[in-house]
């Protein structure tokens, strides 16, 4: 099982990912941890993988295609993997499908958690923060018992910098203009499934895995 998962901020992709690791076994692999592990071993990607960070550069696709290479060769990928935060570009996305044919390998699905745009800046918006013990709210979703204050401390929530509606719509547009290249993409390849994101948590694992179910029988 073979699977990219692809999301928004705010879709609730974090969420749906640890719950198709759970049932089905297979790696959740981002590209975060895959540098980081690659860093870890010392393996010499890793380390012009690093070189590259140290400096605050972007790390070049080559050396990037190499670590997803090593990570993808490793034991507990063998079943499947759920690659997350990877590809971000068409070059990406080429270079990946041209390394799984070396591999053997196929993908299955390209998971795409879809919520409207709307929906996803109330979610983002709504999120506030208590600045003492760092406890999270949401004004809609998980409010605090007294409007504005936190229910350990007692202290005023706050709203940060990156969860006001300016910020929140500046990153989703970044993001959309990301990631739209790739959805047409893999919808072009037929590889795309998409999943309505906007409804409940347990709802969009349930279609997530009608999907999923198909493909170990
Ligand atoms: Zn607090």
């Amino acid at each position: 099982m073979n699977l990219i998962l692809m999301g928004l901020p705010g879709a609730g992709k974090g969420t749906q990912a640890e719950k198709i690791v759970d049932k089905y076994q297979i790696p959740h692999i981002s590209t975060g941890d895959m540098f980081r592990l690659a860093i870890k071993e010392g393996t010499e990607l890793g380390k012009q993988a690093k070189s590259y960070m140290d400096q605050g550069e972007l790390v070049p696709d080559e050396v990037t295609i190499g670590i997803v290479r090593e990570r993808l060769s490793k034991g507990d990928a063998q079943e499947g993997f759920l690659l997350d935060g990877f590809p971000r570009t068409i070059a990406q996305a080429k270079a990946l499908e041209e390394l799984l044919g070396d591999m053997d390998k196929s993908l299955d699905y390209v998971l795409h958690v879809d919520v409207p745009q709307e929906q996803l800046i109330e979610r983002l918006t709504g999120r506030r923060v208590c600045p003492t013990c760092g406890a999270t709210y949401h004004v809609k979703y998980n409010p605090p018992k007294q409007e504005g204050i936190c229910d350990k401390d007692g202290s005023a929530l706050i709203q940060r910098d990156d969860d006001k509606p300016a910020t929140v719509k500046k990153r989703l547009e970044v993001n959309i203009e990301q990631t739209q290249p790739m959805l047409d993409f893999y919808q072009d390849k037929g590889y795309l499934a998409k999943i309505d994101g906007d409804q409940d948590i347990d709802q969009v694992f349930e279609d997530i895995d009608k999907k999923l179910r198909g493909l170990s029988e």
